[in-house]
């Protein structure tokens, strides 16, 4: 990858810019970062060497753009035509425009715009709920060819499953913020984000936990040079058609633990097996039942993102569907809340029996007369 700078400042203008890493940098070094100018960079793009050819090249990768300022800053105006006529010139480079400012974009675009171009990648951030319901439907509407959403900094949990089920999205990147004043990221914020992007086979990129990360109830303040490593080391990024989630290391509960929990659950305490169910397992034994919970495991369940997740277990209609339900072994949302089995991973043969032992136990001790 390398980084563009054309220009270096900026203003503050929503919740997620109170930290600003330009603002820290800046402050550091005496400087005021409200200040907007065109850095000695700005026509990186198109700067060639001595011998005639660019001194950006295709494979030095993505190009983020403007990381040190927003690309549609309204103070920027006079100099972002330039930026466009070189972003035309490279068609052979990817851009990367990351952005608070997506209901600036089209008065900043330029006349042969269009529908967007290919080599440039729009990414909205949104670092709240009232943010991301501002922005994203922008970012949706706006004519653009490549859409991301950032959340970066993460300040809450942040329901985006509508925007994503447009199929719009490319990517969407999670983080928390870094700093001494940093604000506290949970993990179950970035669990939910994800568990949507994998329903909806949305490429998820969990890039850094930020310098305060809650997980399981207990906040951890994490050194910067761990903050990017930590995430990577989760394995919790999902690209669609890997099986990167099967490196996740993760506990079952025990027993006991679950059936407490279980029994917290109105909704799940409402399941239970009629004569008609008892009789049905009766007349087919407990191997075939076991069978039957063997083959809906691995048809609904296990695929690294099933159809129809969240609806393939009816209500009634089997003993099995009951037990699964009542055990929270349903669909794969159910299997990471109660379970910690992690969505986005095709299941192997020792989930799935742990699965149908679940449902077995269940049945067994709700079966029986
Ligand atoms: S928009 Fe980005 S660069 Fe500008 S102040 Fe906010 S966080 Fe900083
Ligand atoms: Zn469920």
């Amino acid at each position: 990858m390398s980084i563009w700078n054309p220009w270096h400042g900026c203003k503050k203008i929503s919740p997620g810019c109170v930290n600003c890493y330009v603002y820290r940098r800046d402050e550091s070094i005496g400087k005021n970062a409200s200040e907007v100018s065109k850095t000695g960079y700005f026509d990186l793009p198109v700067k060639k060497t001595r011998t005639g050819e660019y001194k950006l090249k295709k494979e030095d990768g993505v190009v983020y753009s403007c990381m040190t300022s927003d690309f549609f800053l309204k103070e920027a105006d006079i100099w972002r035509e330039k930026c466009w006529d070189m972003i035309r010139e490279r068609k052979d480079l990817e851009f990367h425009i990351i952005t608070k400012r997506i209901d600036r974009l089209e008065d900043c675009i330029p006349e042969d715009w269009g529908e967007g171009w290919d080599n440039v990648t729009i990414c909205s951030t949104c670092e709240n709920q009232d943010r991301a319901d501002y922005r994203i439907p922008i970012l949706l509407k706006a004519p653009i060819k490549h859409r991301q959403i950032i959340m970066e900094p993460m300040l809450e949990e942040i329901k985006i499953d509508k925007y994503l089920e447009t199929g719009l999205i490319e990517q969407v990147t999670c983080g928390g913020e870094s700093g001494d004043n940093a604000r506290v990221c949970d993990f179950n914020w970035i669990k939910e984000v994800r568990r949507e992007c994998v329903r909806t086979n949305t490429r998820f990129y969990f890039k850094q936990t930020g310098a305060f990360f809650k997980k399981d109830g207990q906040i951890y303040k994490i050194d910067r040079k761990d903050q990017l490593k930590q995430a990577d080391k989760s394995h919790y990024s999902y690209i669609p058609g890997t099986n990167e989630a099967e490196k996740i290391v993760y506990n079952p509960p025990t027993k006991e633990n679950l059936l407490n929990r279980l029994k917290q659950s109105k909704f799940r305490q409402n399941f239970y097996l009629n004569e008609e169910d008892i009789q049905y397992i009766k007349d087919k034994g407990l191997d075939k039942i076991r069978g039957h919970a063997k083959d809906f495991v691995k048809d609904r369940l296990s695929a690294q993102n099933p159809d129809n997740d969240g609806k393939q277990t009816p209500m009634r209609g089997h003993p099995v569907f009951k037990a699964q339900h009542a055990t929270a072994t349903c669909c794969r949302s159910c299997l990471e809340k109660w379970h910690n089995i992690p969505s986005g991973k095709i299941l192997n043969e020792k989930d799935q029996e742990y699965i149908t032992e679940t449902i077995m136990d269940w049945i067994k001790t709700h079966g029986r007369d």
